[in-house]
């Protein structure tokens, strides 16, 4: 089926010791690293093979109560939601600089536990990181309410105040990333945080708070390691925790919903799955919609939410397309992913390898066409080949499942009406890509498809500023940007009689 660029197989069974030790592995509360009240620990692994790297704090209800008292007694007694915005926003600068200092040890870490290639770890998240951290550092102080004319008769004013302690959920797929789009906003508002990391990755996280500086308060930022039935489900039910934003499944982002809805009614944000179309139009200069389509797909292993999963391509160009689409994946340089030039890891964890390989398996057995991959890469780790089916329909699952692997499912379409209706009929609603040189088509696209965010001639473009969340059954609400500010703030009316107004 040929041959993958630079890897192979035996490449694999050497694999390069990153330089970085796992020096963090206790829950950090209260400013201080502790081991679970339990005492119990679980394995982190290294997905090039599968080793266990470290053992880590497990944390359960009794950890999330001890953060959550740390965090809700930051927050009542300050000083951190009362101290001056411009000395919260010096904070998040230095941290950002210190993110800088510490990108190689950090973008190492990451890799390690994850599996995604150091490059794009060290080159692209880790700035993305420190670049999220400064533009909410920005927003620390020009956080302000309105003056309200009202009745005439009254002075009305609101006050954009913080919701209170933040409990933040996140997933294994991007776990610096996911940190930032968090705790940057939630620190920015003055919230205090009880953040669980993804039981996949939790080294980069507490690594990532130990770099704060000293002007944090003890209590402000605390991070529990562990698993979501015991420790996820104890911070989104906890009485005391005001808000609750969690990234992952759609099956995990309803638990949480009903969890917060049966304790405190705490407010919710949820950033889940998807099955985003990406368009490639009749017009398209078939080479270039090939390579984008593939990063849409094949990024971070197929591991990301917004994945253009459904590769949907006109009739005119699509035998060509299925044709490079196919020789551009042979190409794909999958490897250790702290080797140059490595553009594939492995899955993340054996679960997820199983997984995707059963989707595969389903793939074929529903009769769409293997033009290439569909098997493990190499003999050890969660490595997979990089995958492309044609002649997908609508209904197989391959086309309807948020599959979260390195494998692309080319669809075949008529005309513009015809793929609006089919790419809205998903459940989902995260994101789109479109590659057109007609305006026209642009348009008419980027406002029919039901999704949150369209990239047109472009994919995964995730600045700072851009919001980013889904619709239908992709989530509730926006990350990023100033949208992101209302998910950590309330907004209190403060009313009060005018006596002697100033004109009579
Ligand atoms: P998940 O939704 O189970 O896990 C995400 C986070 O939620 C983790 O921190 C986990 O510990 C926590 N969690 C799990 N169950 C919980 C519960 N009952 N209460 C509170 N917290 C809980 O995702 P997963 O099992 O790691 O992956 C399964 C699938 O989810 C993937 O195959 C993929 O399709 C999808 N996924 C999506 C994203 C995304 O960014 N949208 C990220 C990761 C996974």
């Amino acid at each position: 089926r040929g041959i993958y660029r630079f890897s192979t197989a035996a490449a694999l069974e050497e694999t390069i010791t990153p330089s970085v030790q796992i020096s963090y592995t206790q829950h950090l509360i209260n400013g201080q690293f502790v081991d679970a009240a339990s005492g119990k620990t679980f394995p982190a692994y290294d997905p090039r093979t599968g080793e266990v790297i470290a053992r880590v704090a497990e944390g359960d209800a009794e950890d999330i109560n001890r953060a959550v008292a740390a965090a809700r007694k930051a927050f009542d007694e300050g000083p951190w939601p009362k101290m001056s915005a411009y000395e919260r926003s010096l904070i998040m600068l230095r941290f950002a600089d210190l993110v800088d200092k510490h990108r190689g040890e950090l973008a190492a870490l990451e890799s390690w536990n994850s599996g995604k290639p150091y490059e794009q770890s060290a080159k692209s998240e880790l700035p993305s990181f420190a670049r999220l951290f400064r533009y909410y550092a920005g927003w620390a102080d020009k956080i302000h309410g309105l003056t309200v004319p009202a009745d005439g008769k009254h002075h009305v004013q609101t006050l954009h105040e913080p919701i209170g302690v933040a409990g933040q959920i996140i997933p294994w797929n991007f776990p610096l990333i996911m940190f930032a789009w968090k705790v940057g906003p939630a620190l920015a508002c003055g919230n205090t945080i009880v953040l669980k990391s993804a039981e996949q990755t939790p080294l980069t996280a507490l690594y990532a708070a130990k770099l704060f500086p000293r002007g944090l308060p003890p209590g402000v930022l605390n991070v529990v390691s562990g698993d979501g039935p015991s420790a996820g489900a104890a911070l989104a039910s906890h009485m005391d925790v005001d808000k609750i934003a969690f990234t992952g499944s759609t099956e995990t982002g309803k638990i949480i919903l009903e969890l917060a809805a049966k304790s405190n009614l705490k407010q919710v944000t949820l950033e889940l799955g998807g099955k985003s179309p990406f368009i490639v139009c009749e017009d398209a200069e078939v080479d270039k919609a090939v390579e984008l389509a593939h990063f849409a797909l094949f990024f971070n292993q197929g591991q990301c939410c917004c994945a253009g999963s459904r590769t949907y391509v006109h009739e005119r160009v699509y035998d060509e397309f299925v044709e490079k689409a196919k020789a551009r994946a042979l190409t794909r340089v999958v490897g250790d992913p702290f080797r140059k030039g490595v553009e594939q890891g492995p899955q993340i964890s054996s679960e997820q390898f199983e997984k995707v390989l059963g989707y595969i398996k389903s793939g074929v057995e529903s009769s769409a066409t293997l033009e290439c991959g569909g098997q493990r890469f190499g003999s050890r780790g969660y490595f997979i080949q990089p995958t492309v089916f044609s002649n997908v329909q609508d209904d197989m699952l391959i086309a309807q499942d948020e599959i979260f692997g390195p494998v692309q499912s080319i669809l075949k379409f008529k005309n513009i009406d015809e793929v609006i209706r089919r790419a809205n009929t998903s459940r989902y609603g995260l994101a789109a890509g479109i590659f057109t040189k007609n305006i026209d088509t642009a348009n008419t696209l980027s406002r029919a498809l039901r999704v949150g965010t369209v990239w047109i001639n472009c994919f995964d473009v995730f600045d700072a500023a851009i919001p980013f969340g889904g619709y239908k059954m992709s989530g509730i609400g926006r990350e990023k940007g100033i949208y992101s500010l209302n998910n950590y703030l309330q907004v209190k009316a403060v009313v009060t009689p005018l006596k002697n107004p100033a004109w009579l």
